[in-house]
């Protein structure tokens, strides 16, 4: 779903919904080429302990640098790529990539675990087959003494209201694999809060909006709040999206945040610079 999707909606049928079908068809051809032709990469993104400062975690997202149109935003092409079925084939494609690095960066850090998003289409489209495929043809690191798998998912409230069985199973299948799941963009959804017992999930991720302005706005302060004691009475650990001051960071670490990501502690980094990151000191001291 995308993110700006009110914009048009309640506007008739008129000459500039045709001229927005004929752009998300163009988009969606060019998609295509874009996975042949190598115009995509994954970044990665650091997430904080917000006790420490170190890296715990990175959250990787997918670039799309277009050679006419220049960078195009995955906030424009993934909700393109849900409805066309493409995203079945970048999100396998992301998945390879951040387990690729994520083992790699294992040497470094023994701890790291990369986040992938993933679509409700992919659980949909791909009957269970997407899930199953991943857990066999990757031997993942299930623990044994190296610490949690190299990778975990986040998954958005849509996927867990809609959920029939076949996803509860597909869900059960990852978490069995040791494989932690993230619901992201909490509070934005539906949000009926009756999933949260349903599904026993990992982390919830605050969305960036109840972080956004979180200094001067008192009722996003107690809305963060009150979802970080939620959280942690239902056994889940908090990550806040969307961190950009030191105010912000504050307030979150002493409302018992685990957790942080944002462009406070940084941007996402093609994955060489996200490797230079590791290796480098905390990048915030409490
Ligand atoms: P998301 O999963 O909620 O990812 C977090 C978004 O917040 C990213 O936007 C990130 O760049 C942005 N962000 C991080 N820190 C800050 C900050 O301090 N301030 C602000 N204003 N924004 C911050 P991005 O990369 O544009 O991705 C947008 C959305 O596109 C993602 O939201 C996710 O829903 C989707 N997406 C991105 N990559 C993938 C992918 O590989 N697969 C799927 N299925 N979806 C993806
Ligand atoms: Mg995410
Ligand atoms: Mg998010
Ligand atoms: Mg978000």
């Amino acid at each position: 779903q995308s993110k700006d999707n009110g914009r048009n909606r309640f506007t008739y049928f008129t000459a500039s919904m045709q001229e927005a079908a004929q752009a998300r068809m163009a988009i969606s051809n060019e998609l295509r080429r874009a996975i042949d032709d190598d115009q995509l990469a994954v970044h990665f993104q650091p997430i904080i302990d917000m006790a420490s400062g170190q890296i715990r975690k990175a959250e990787a997202l997918v670039r799309w640098l277009h050679p006419a149109r220049g960078p195009v935003s995955p906030v424009d092409f993934i909700p393109i790529a849900e409805h066309t079925g493409q995203i079945v084939t970048i999100g396998n494609w992301v998945f390879r990539k951040a387990l690729a690095h994520a083992r790699r960066w294992r040497r470094v850090d023994r701890q790291l675990t990369v986040n992938v998003n993933v679509s409700p289409a992919q659980f949909y489209h791909t009957n269970g087959e997407n899930c199953r495929h991943w857990l066999a043809d990757h031997s993942f690191d299930t623990g044994g003494g190296t610490g949690p798998p190299e990778v975990g998912i986040e998954i958005t409230e849509g996927l867990l209201l809609a959920s029939n069985s076949a996803v509860m199973k597909q869900l059960l299948a990852f978490q069995q694999a040791g494989i932690k799941i993230s619901l992201d963009d909490f509070g934005t959804g539906y949000s009926s809060l009756s999933y949260l017992r349903k599904f026993n999930l990992d982390y919830l991720k605050i969305d960036k909006s109840f972080v956004y302005n979180l200094e001067h706005d008192a009722a996003n302060v107690a809305l963060c709040e009150a979802i970080i004691v939620m959280a942690h009475k239902l056994g889940l650990e908090v990550i806040a999206e969307g961190v950009e001051t030191e105010q912000q960071y504050d307030i979150l670490r002493r409302a018992g945040c685990d957790y942080g990501q944002g462009f406070l502690f940084g941007e996402p980094l093609p994955p060489d610079a996200f490797e230079a990151l590791l290796h480098g000191p905390p990048l915030l001291t409490a």
